[in-house]
């Protein structure tokens, strides 16, 4: 166990509450911070591998479902920008929507199995503006950055970095585990999402903190699910049978979530344009 630091990591306040051996809380931006991680490194794999077949099925599966939460606000984008790109979901998924896909990773093996596909640029590293290819420059961007803020001791940098490159009307979509969804309060710290690679877990309150904070303007705030199966109509029933009120109150409120997007709620995310 680390000590745990003084301050927040997120909104720098401090000092944090220690709930017990592996978790402490910001009173004032609502993060919950691990104390139970260690240092890790990503380069050769990090947290993740290249994964099987029907992982990168159900990955991409998730990735259309993230455009289409997006949807709304795509006119115009020519270019797609994913900060943290794993195994390249995302970029296949955008690469058949967006004129130039660019993917940023620190993770070697992933970076190879992207550019062996053949469909998205590669840059091995963390973002840099600089680095983008000319022809992804000075056109409409959403950039991305989905279950990466929370790898990071300054969570927030990054966020103000992307900001920092991103033209009037980029959109930029950040997507976080939040320890208010049901796995976590059902599994607390036995979720595999409580793991040494994700310093903090975030709630509604402390995500729209880093909205507020991001120079950006807030275009959609929301939560999201993406476990195998979770959209199926099992679940759904399941989700009936166990919470009927909040079912019925959730068919009239979730537009293009489905109803484990919304009741399950284990992700949390953004949608931000540089005004
Ligand atoms: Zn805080």
């Amino acid at each position: 166990m680390n000590a745990p630091n003084t301050d927040c990591p997120l909104c720098r306040r401090g000092p944090l509450r220690v709930l017990d051996a592996h978790a402490a809380r910001c009173d004032a931006c609502d993060l919950l911070v691990n104390l139970d991680t260690a240092p890790l490194d990503y380069a050769e794999g990090g947290g993740q591998a290249v994964p099987d077949a029907g992982k990168m099925r159900w990955r991409r599966e998730n990735a259309r479902g993230r455009f289409r939460l997006l949807e709304p606000w795509l006119a115009g984008v020519e270019v797609f920008v994913d900060i943290g790109c794993g195994s390249g979901e995302m970029l296949d998924v955008a690469a058949a929507r967006f004129a130039r896909v660019v993917g940023f990773d620190t993770n070697r093996p992933l970076i190879a199995h992207i550019r062996a596909a053949g469909r998205a640029v590669a840059i091995e590293g963390h973002f840099d503006a600089a680095t983008l290819p000319p022809e992804a420059t000075g056109k409409r961007t959403l950039f991305a950055a989905s279950h990466v803020i929370e790898h990071l001791e300054q969570p927030l940098a990054l966020v103000r970095q992307i900001a920092a490159a991103m033209k009037s009307g980029d959109l930029l979509y950040l997507e976080v585990p939040l320890f208010t969804g049901a796995s976590f309060r059902k599994l607390g710290y036995r979720w595999s999402l409580w793991n040494r690679e994700h310093l903090m877990l975030f709630s509604p309150q402390a995500l729209a903190y880093v909205a507020d904070h991001s120079g950006l303007a807030t275009l959609a705030q929301g939560t999201r699910i993406f476990a195998r199966g979770s959209h199926s109509t099992k679940t759904r029933l399941k989700l009936l049978a166990r919470r009927p009120l909040d079912f019925v109150r959730t068919a009239f409120s979730k537009g293009r979530h489905s109803f484990a997007d919304v009741m399950i709620a284990d992700y949390g995310y953004l949608v931000l344009r540089k005004p």
